[in-house]
């Protein structure tokens, strides 16, 4: 299934025709607290689900074009990130000369484990990134994203699937230099994420996934999930064994090489097979 937030955190079901709103589904929320529906929604989910799918099928479908798409989890609680996960995109960083060369920017996710964006940083398919700086170096990374769906701490590697409740795509968004990751990677805007999440059950293996991230008609980063350096299970189990983990918390999972500059107009399409496409415009902020 892939389930999306539209319009003013709506939740909605995707099918060919549009999405079937299936908002009313889940326990009511006060209004002051709708910005947290979808938290609710995936906590729920293993009794929501036959009155999902039953609404979904009965429902009837508003045009894409007629909503406004948020970020499928508009306000998660925690975004969990890896660092330099692809032994491909450590290299590169090795050796590019604009970054200072600490111990810690080079440091693999095995080595190195986690850090956290601002949570706050998370936008929707239809937001744009608002470069923060005119004169600084901003990259895009694409990366596959993880939706938890149950709390855990020190989740046990061989039951860490359990927890996932779906996929998405993400763009993690990073200011190139010498200050700490939470900075570079937590302005507003530098986490798009997107366009809907699928439903855990439909992905069979998140190590066999292939990305792709263009720039304008540029490809400029393809990659297999299959070259992770920290796979899926063990990124939930060491980052779950620092940090409880929560329903709609998004983990990102790392991004290959071909990490480049993105310019206002410019137009970023990410694809992960499987999981979904989406193509977010840059602009700057005034
Ligand atoms: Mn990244």
């Amino acid at each position: 299934m892939k389930i999306v937030s539209f319009d003013d955190y709506r939740i909605g079901v995707l099918n060919d025709d549009g999405v079937v709103d299936v908002t009313d589904v889940v326990s009511e929320v006060p209004d002051k607290l709708k910005w947290a529906r979808m938290l609710v929604f995936i906590e729920e989910w293993d009794s929501l689900r036959s009155k999902v799918e039953a609404a979904a099928k009965d429902g009837t479908s508003k045009p894409l074009s007629s909503v406004k798409l948020m970020a499928p989890v508009p306000s998660p609680r925690k975004v969990y990130a890896a660092p330099a996960n692809y032994k491909d995109h450590q290299e590169e960083m090795a050796n590019a000369t604009f970054i200072p060369h600490d111990t810690a920017s080079l440091a693999s996710a095995e080595e190195y484990g986690m850090f956290l964006k601002a949570s706050s940083a998370v936008t929707g398919p239809e937001d744009m990134v608002m470069r923060p700086y005119k004169d600084r170096l901003i990259h895009h990374e694409s990366e596959l994203v993880m939706v938890i769906g149950k709390r855990g701490s020190a989740i046990p590697l061989g039951e860490a699937m359990n927890y996932v409740f779906g996929y998405t795509c993400g763009l993690d968004i990073t200011v190139r230099g010498g200050e700490d990751r939470s900075k570079r990677k937590s302005f507003d805007t530098f986490a798009p994420t997107g366009p809907y999440i699928v439903t855990a059950d439909e992905i069979e293996d998140p190590g066999k996934l292939e990305i792709n991230l263009w720039v304008n008609e540029d490809l400029k980063q393809h990659a297999f999930t299959s070259n992770l350096i920290v796979d899926c299970p063990n990124m939930i189990a060491n980052m779950s064994w620092v940090a409880t983990m929560e329903p709609g918390d998004l983990l990102f999972t790392g991004t290959p090489s071909g990490v480049g500059e993105i310019l206002p107009g410019d137009l970023v399409t990410i694809n992960i097979s499987d999981v979904g496409e989406m193509a977010v415009r840059v602009g700057e902020r005034s």
